[in-house]
Parts: C-alpha cells; sequence; structure tokens
C-alpha cells in the first residue's frame, strides 16, 4: 500500500479509479504525439533515448502509467488489464 501522502498522488482516484487499462510493450507511434508521461510520477514514455519505452494506458491511449507505478498502484485502483505481458523497461 502506497502512503496516503505519497508524492506521486494527484487525485488520480477521482479519474483512474477501476477503469480497464491495456498494457503497451513499445510506445506506439502517432505524427501528433510522440511522449506521454506517468500519471503518477511523470516519468516519460516514449521511445526516446532515457524514456521509458513501455507501459500501461486508458484504452483510448489518452493517460499513461508506467510499469513501476502500475506496480505500486494496481490494487489500490483496482485496474484491470486487457491481455497481459512483461514488461522491460530498458
Ligand atoms: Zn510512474
Amino acid at each position: 500500500m502506497v502512503p496516503k501522502d505519497d508524492w506521486r498522488r494527484t487525485d488520480q482516484e477521482e479519474y483512474l479509479t477501476g477503469v480497464p487499462l491495456k498494457f503497451m510493450a513499445r510506445y506506439p507511434k502517432d505524427p501528433l504525439y510522440d511522449h506521454d508521461h506517468c500519471e503518477f510520477c511523470f516519468q516519460e514514455i516514449s521511445m526516446y533515448e532515457g524514456a521509458t519505452h513501455c507501459g500501461y494506458c486508458t484504452l483510448d491511449e489518452y493517460r499513461w502509467i508506467c510499469p513501476a507505478c502500475y506496480e505500486d498502484f494496481r490494487e489500490e485502483f483496482g485496474w484491470t488489464l486487457e491481455g497481459e505481458s512483461p514488461c522491460n523497461t530498458n
């Protein structure tokens, strides 16, 4: 359980509680958006060097959660995952 005063908390429960997520082994190429940030820790998720290349996102790919925060908050938020695969953060 992540402490209630964890710095990553910014009322995400208002829009991320119980939502279905999908795992993305690679950040998708899109001409309009080339990166996103984790909803919790703001880690960059993209195919750029130094960024996390995979993550979990809402089904519309609008909100992203990095693998570390997914593990930390998954039980509390009750996310359901569509499909499952191991995530290599390198
Ligand atoms: Zn994160």
